[in-house]
């Protein structure tokens, strides 16, 4: 398509800045039936897409979490989602929870997921647990870590003196990858706009990213584990707004899956250091030998 190159520059320059702002939720308003010609003006919305779609590639921080299957404009930007000003987390979650509905935004509904699993916890947590994906025993019972990682999951959480009702545990995203395959970057950038949504609500002043996967997407940098783990970084969900505006984003860890420790059981003192960290933090106290 050609465009005047100023208005090309300047389309450009605006989708940075809303990068740049934070912002890469981008939604195109349907036009009337009459502005559907192919005048260059009409066609900005498509070239801004386009222009974002090179940015995307260029830019080394967060990868975008547009769907796939939402048309993107810069002219709409970020329309206020629905849970934003309400500031009872039970409420908000819930609205979160109907706006998710039966989603069909990735593949994944389509490969043999029996439910979506959506988050399950403590609404007000102060630490939240945040894998990659529901596997078999979590499709069944629509609740994420509920199978051998799960039991491990809550035996890590019991070391750090809490119970499992005390911290909200999700996932990147919501439906189980078919064979318990890795789940692909577009679905998790379809799905963890949903995440974010959960994290802004719930206001954590903990997240713990467990694994590679969950990792890499929460902080969008491309590290391996050991240059991951072993410090906080300051975490802002992207795309989404806390209905309080003193909220200033949370802390986040990495640590190792507890998948990747059933495999691999020499790192769990690695992942006990982590929480350890974490509770240094959050003033949490191993519960004594007798409890
Ligand atoms: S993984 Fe997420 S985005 Fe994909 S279908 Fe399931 S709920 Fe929707």
């Amino acid at each position: 398509m050609s465009l005047d190159p100023e208005l090309r520059r300047a389309l450009a320059q605006c989708v940075r800045y809303y990068h740049e702002l934070g912002i890469y939720d981008f939604y195109r308003r349907a036009a009337p039936e009459s502005q559907t010609d192919t005048s260059a003006v009409d066609g900005a919305p498509v070239l801004a897409a386009t222009l974002q779609s090179e940015l995307r590639e260029e830019m080394p921080a967060r990868k975008s979490a547009v769907s796939p299957v939402v048309e993107e404009s810069i002219f709409e930007v970020a329309t206020p989602k629905r849970e934003y000003g309400i500031t009872d987390p039970v409420a908000a979650l819930k609205i979160i929870r109907e706006d998710l509905g039966d989603c069909t935004r990735c593949r994944l509904h389509q490969q043999g997921r029996k439910q979506i699993v959506f988050g399950v916890g403590n609404p007000r947590a102060e630490l939240m647990f945040v894998g990659e994906g529901p596997g078999a025993d979590e499709d069944t019972q629509g609740e994420p870590f509920v199978g051998r990682a799960g039991q491990l999951l809550n035996n890590m959480i019991k070391a750090m003196g809490i119970r499992r009702e005390d911290v909200y545990i999700a996932n990147i995203v919501k439906c189980r990858p078919p064979g318990n395959r890795t789940p692909e970057r577009d679905e998790c950038e379809t799905c963890s706009p949903f995440l974010m949504r959960q994290i802004a609500v719930i206001k954590p002043k903990v997240v713990v990213a467990l694994g590679a996967v969950a990792a890499k997407n929460l902080l969008a940098m491309n590290a391996s584990m050991s240059e991951l783990r072993g410090r906080f970084y300051d975490f802002i969900p992207a795309g989404a707004r806390s209905s309080d505006p003193t909220w200033q984003g949370t802390k986040l860890a990495v640590t190792y899956h507890p998948a990747f420790l059933l495999r691999d059981p020499r790192q769990k003192g690695e992942a006990w250091k982590d929480l350890q960290m974490v509770m240094r933090f959050l003033g949490l106290e191993p519960p004594k030998k007798s409890e």
